[in-house]
């Protein structure tokens, strides 16, 4: 099996995720039992971390297979439609933008490495933008009549400039029997209300709780970074992760997310004058990427925030509650900071180096 294969795999084939059986139920029985036809447009929408994506693209691999009749729990991976998706040639499948289909994302990020950060990170920028001649190139695949299902992704759809959009208008006024358009938005208040009206919303955004905490609790096996996990951790996880599981898995697995008691650490040090900014900025360069060291403060001063409010800290494992109790920032000072984390993104998008960007923030810190 080639590394493309099984990344078409993972994502066309993959168990269906617990919360996702209801509705996946609902729409597969919709097509099959009372031979009927989903909507004709479709939005996924929510926050990112809630499986969207996952839904989408295993209901894309089902509608489209060949043999759906007889495997109602996901397409057969073995018919000729399944087989197309396997080698990312589907003739029936079209994705917008580009970078979203899922072997190309894997050709992108092949091809993006040997080139710098400053030309990678705009190329992505610019490569999620869909644009009104990528609507239009869309037509003929839409209007071409003939037999068969075929289905149009568009993915990031908030992204879509103003005359994409309405491009976008008069297909979906125009609906065309055996074509389906599906819009993924992680940022759905972004889409143009005569969008949204014209699309059906797959109810993803609601995950019961105990469904979530089972998965997150299994999919960590017990163990963060060979620490025990314990269920406060995931209860802690999925709050910081507004409930959204996909997300509260990647919090647990990010470096950053375990370097926040020795944040409040080093602050404290920076504060009363026993290590220097360089000596900290050294430091945090050896330990996490300057991105991720601005998402950990960023969770930290929302945090500082909920408890000068005086509302319970989100986060029960490390002592922020305590150094506050001892020492509270003034909210001009917390303000400043937020700011300086938002010039500080803003400056690395410039290409302004890491350790320039470190240096400034340790400053900063150490006034907070
Ligand atoms: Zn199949």
């Amino acid at each position: 099996m080639t590394d493309i294969t099984k990344a078409t795999d993972a994502i066309y084939f993959a168990p269906l995720l617990p919360w996702q059986h209801e509705l996946w139920t609902q729409l597969t029985q919709r097509v099959s039992v009372s031979s009927g036809q989903l909507p004709h447009a479709l939005l996924a929408a929510g926050m990112s971390g809630m499986g969207k994506r996952a839904f989408v693209w295993r209901l894309v691999a089902w509608l489209l297979c060949y043999e759906k009749h007889k495997h109602p729990l996901g397409a057969c991976g073995q018919c000729e439609s399944c087989q197309w998706l396997r080698s990312g040639t589907h003739p029936s499948l079209q994705v917008l933008p580009l970078i979203s289909l899922p072997v190309s994302a894997e050709h992108n990020q092949q091809e993006s490495k040997p080139k710098s950060t400053k030309s990678a990170k705009a190329m992505s920028a610019s490569a999620l933008k869909i644009k009104v001649d990528d609507i239009r190139a869309l037509q003929p695949f839409i209007y071409q009549g003939g037999q068969g299902m075929r289905i149009c992704i568009l993915d990031h759809a908030e992204q879509m400039t103003i005359a994409a959009a309405n491009a976008l208008l008069k297909t979906l006024e125009e609906p065309q029997s055996q074509v389906h358009l599906i819009l993924i938005s992680d940022m759905p208040a972004k889409l143009l209300p005569t969008i949204k009206s014209r699309v059906q919303q797959l109810p993803l955004q609601t995950i019961d709780h105990k469904l979530a905490f089972d998965y997150v609790k299994e999919a960590l096996g017990g163990t963060i970074n060979r620490e025990a996990v314990t269920d406060d951790a995931i209860e802690q996880l999925l709050q910081l992760a507004n409930g959204a599981p996909l997300a509260a898995i990647m919090l647990a697995q990010a470096p950053w997310y375990h370097k926040r008691a020795l944040w409040i650490t080093v602050w404290q040090a920076l504060r009363a004058g026993k290590r220097s900014s360089t000596a900290a900025s050294d430091y945090w360069q050896s330990q996490l990427s300057i991105t991720e060291f601005i998402r950990l403060s960023e969770l930290m001063l929302l945090d500082m925030r909920r408890i000068s409010l005086g509302l319970e800290s989100m986060q029960q494992d490390i002592d922020l509650s305590v150094t506050l109790a001892k020492y509270q920032p003034l909210d001009n000072a917390l303000n400043q900071f937020a700011l300086s984390l938002q010039e500080s993104k803003v400056a690395l998008q410039q290409n302004v180096q890491e350790k320039f960007a470190y240096d400034k923030l340790m400053q900063e810190l150490a006034q907070l």
